[in-house]
């Protein structure tokens, strides 16, 4: 391979370097309740890429000029830890960490109903343990079940994945490489159920064509990644609900 040209990404056989054909997530597994100490906390991994999220609150703040009148803030906080990634990554936030912050915050407060908590603060944090690509939608998809663990009231859960292009195949659930030299990236989250998009970004150029297709592409994944998180929640909390 040349410098600056584009590695194969899909095989012969129409498949992706790691088998996957191109409308297959990674593996995903799905955990509530993880952490003692937090109110509401998950742990989400779409493949490698490994995601804890936890919550506290709704809780009055410290600092009581920060309060809202008629709704609670809800402050996010993306982090990637050190260890995370393949060379360390200063632990410091950077530019990125603080934009993913305010982007994921804007993809959970269209279902978090924040008028049940005046003047309270609920505060989100994530913490990327490793990083394989689609952190921010692994991160949105952990948030929502650590909302949903912690007992705030929701419209419903939000989910997220990573559509891309990649040798001139759209595929679900980018990862790193595919992300790196794939022609376009496009982070979605969505309430399903709602028929809400609250997340979308493109990085990349896609067609009109291509971008219908990769929506409904995200759509279909996401139906059957919120499904996976209604069945985690109630797991865990069905033999509460029958007592
Ligand atoms: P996302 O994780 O949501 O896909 P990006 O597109 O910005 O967000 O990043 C793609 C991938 O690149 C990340 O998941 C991670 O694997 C890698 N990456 C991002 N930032 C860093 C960093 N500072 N150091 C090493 N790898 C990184």
């Amino acid at each position: 391979m040349k410098y600056g040209e584009t590695p194969q990404l899909i095989k012969e056989d129409g498949t992706r370097l790691d088998g996957r054909k191109p409308e297959d997530p990674r593996p995903i597994h799905m955990e509530v309740g993880v952490l003692e100490n937090a109110d509401g906390s998950a742990y989400v991994s779409f493949g490698k890429t490994r995601v804890l999220a936890a919550v506290y609150g709704p809780r009055e703040p410290i600092q009581k000029y920060m309060v809202l009148p008629d709704r609670a803030i809800l402050r996010v906080r993306y982090h990637m830890a050190p260890f995370s990634t393949g060379e360390r990554k200063s632990p410091a936030p950077s530019r990125r960490e603080i934009e993913l912050s305010k982007v994921i915050r804007e993809a959970l407060e269209p279902v978090v109903i924040t008028e049940l908590y005046p003047r309270t603060m609920i505060d989100l944090f994530i913490e990327v343990l490793q990083a394989d690509g689609g952190t921010r939608t692994t991160g949105v998809t952990a948030a929502s079940l650590a909302l949903a663990d912690a007992g705030i009231a929701m419209r419903d859960l939000v989910s997220g994945v990573a559509i891309g292009k990649v040798n001139g195949v759209l595929v679900v659930d980018i990862d790193e490489v595919e992300d790196m030299y794939g022609e376009a990236d496009m982070p979605a989250a969505m309430a399903t159920k709602l028929g809400l998009v609250t997340l979308l970004q493109l990085n990349g150029v896609l067609t009109k064509e291509e971008f219908v297709q990769a929506m409904e592409m995200a759509k279909k994944t996401l139906e059957k990644v919120s499904e996976m998180q209604r069945k985690t929640l109630l797991e865990k909390y069905s033999s509460v609900l029958q007592v």
